[in-house]
């Protein structure tokens, strides 16, 4: 970058410098064309005089290397030539100084010289006689300008290629160091200063990723921690079904069971491997949801004939619990994909049964806003503690270990209840007084 401006700035001061030069020179030309016409006059002016005094005899006697003369008379007709054969010149009535000489006395005019096929310039005076003597010169070529002018040109030249070199080497380090210079760590800190003005909207964008990269670090080490937790939890909530089932297999094999214990021992086992299963499908499904819910599909989904489905096929857990199941609401369709859906309604009831008392209720209420729908799911069971509210959602968080255990629960339900709602954009929020009942309120955005 140092490089491109230090070439842009000497190459930019170097054509600059050039066509001023052009300039000049034009404007000198022009300049010593004009200065040359007025010589030309006073030397055409003294020429006249001689000739009036003298008439040929004055123009024999004339030294005339640069200038060529011409006398005419008041016809035209050519009397005396300096540099061509005056009886082979055609009359010069017409040329436009002799005209302008016969009519005003004086004329001028530049103009390429058929006789002699160079620009010449051209003055013309009237003599007492009535005829007319012509001075002519080569006008000044521009290249003969600038063959007289190449010396000081070239010394200028250098000097301003040298200055321009010099300059364009500072220039470039002064717009480079500042940037070289800036503090990545923290960029906003040149924000006020001087040499940093142009450069402000870069810091800001440097400054504005960086706390974006910050953050992004942040969130992927938070995820990680979570990631390393949840394996942490999984591998200890496996651990405990099967240390209980290796257990009562050891005492089996080792014959240490009467035979009338035998069959409650096999339950035992089966109830610890069917918490199993449901502890790896709500890992499996609870993986899938952190993986985006990539593979489902999204469709209009009728939510109440979903939930009729979930409460039927918790009515047999409902009973074995007697808690009486209630569903009230209108029927209506949202965008959505119907399998999580399912498992949010399944989940809510679910909780709502096992967490409810003797001869308890549950009652689902589905509704539709103009703007949201709304799921809500009321028990009058054990409630949840003000103070557990934040935490239920969290993997693997139980307010009572003991009875979520007892009940068969894996402490991953809400987990998968909330990451199906946010994928549907939507929220839940938990009421409800301890002791006495809790309710859910699921909403989704129309
Ligand atoms: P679990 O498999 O233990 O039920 P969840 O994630 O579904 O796990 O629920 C987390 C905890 O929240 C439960 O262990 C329970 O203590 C509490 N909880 C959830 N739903 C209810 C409810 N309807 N009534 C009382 N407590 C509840």
């Amino acid at each position: 970058m140092n490089k491109k401006i230090f070439n842009a700035i000497w190459i930019v001061a170097i054509v600059v410098f050039l066509s001023s030069l052009i300039f000049i020179l034009g404007v000198s030309y022009d300049y010593f064309s004009k200065l040359q016409m007025r010589q030309l006059k006073v030397e055409t002016e003294l020429a006249v005089q001689g000739v009036n005094m003298s008439g040929q005899k004055y123009l024999d006697t004339l030294e005339t290397k640069e200038y060529r003369v011409t006398w005419v008379d008041a016809n035209g007709k050519v009397l005396y030539d300096t540099k061509a054969d005056k009886a082979k010149m055609e009359n010069h009535f017409e040329r436009e100084e002799i005209k302008e000489a016969l009519d005003k006395g004086y004329g001028e005019s530049v103009r390429y010289s058929s006789t002699l096929a160079e620009k010449q310039l051209y003055s013309a005076m009237k003599l007492d006689n009535g005829s007319v003597l012509r001075l002519s010169i080569v006008q000044m070529a521009i290249w003969t300008l600038f063959v007289d002018f190449a010396q000081p040109i070239c010394i200028v030249m250098l000097i301003a290629l040298i200055l321009s070199i010099v300059l364009a080497s500072r220039i470039s380090k002064m717009i480079i160091e500042p940037i070289n210079n800036i503090n990545l760590d923290n960029p906003m800190e040149h924000v006020n200063e001087e040499k940093y003005e142009e450069v402000a909207p870069l810091l800001k964008r440097i400054h504005y990723q960086q706390e974006q990269l910050k953050k992004d670090k942040e969130e992927i080490h938070k995820a990680s921690l979570i990631r390393q937790e949840f394996s942490a939890n999984v591998s200890h909530e496996l651990k405990s079904p099967l240390h209980a089932i290796s257990g009562y297999a050891e005492l089996l094999e080792n014959g240490m069971v009467k035979a009338k214990d035998i069959k409650p021992f096999a339950t035992k086992i089966r109830i610890e491997a069917s918490r199993m299963t449901t502890l790896v499908e709500d890992i499996i499904h609870l993986t899938k949801l952190d993986e985006g819910g990539a593979e489902q599909v999204w469709e209009e989904c009728d939510i109440y004939k979903i939930a009729e489905n979930a409460l039927d096929s918790l009515i047999s857990f409902a009973d074995e619990k007697h808690v009486n199941m209630e569903l009230k609401g209108e029927s209506t369709t949202m965008y959505g994909v119907s399998k999580l859906l399912y498992s949010v309604i399944y989940n809510l009831c679910d909780n709502a049964i096992k967490y409810n008392v003797e001869n308890g209720r549950v009652t689902v209420f589905v509704e539709s806003l103009e703007d949201a729908i709304i799921l809500r799911f009321k028990d009058t069971g054990v409630g949840i503690p003000d103070d557990a509210k934040g935490r239920i959602f969290e993997r693997f968080y139980r307010v009572d270990k003991s009875r979520s255990k007892e009940v068969g629960g894996t402490g991953l339900g809400l987990s998968i209840v909330k990451h199906a709602v946010l994928l549907h954009k939507g929220d839940i929020k938990v009421t409800g007084k301890y002791g006495e009942g809790t309710e859910f309120e699921v909403r989704f955005p129309k």
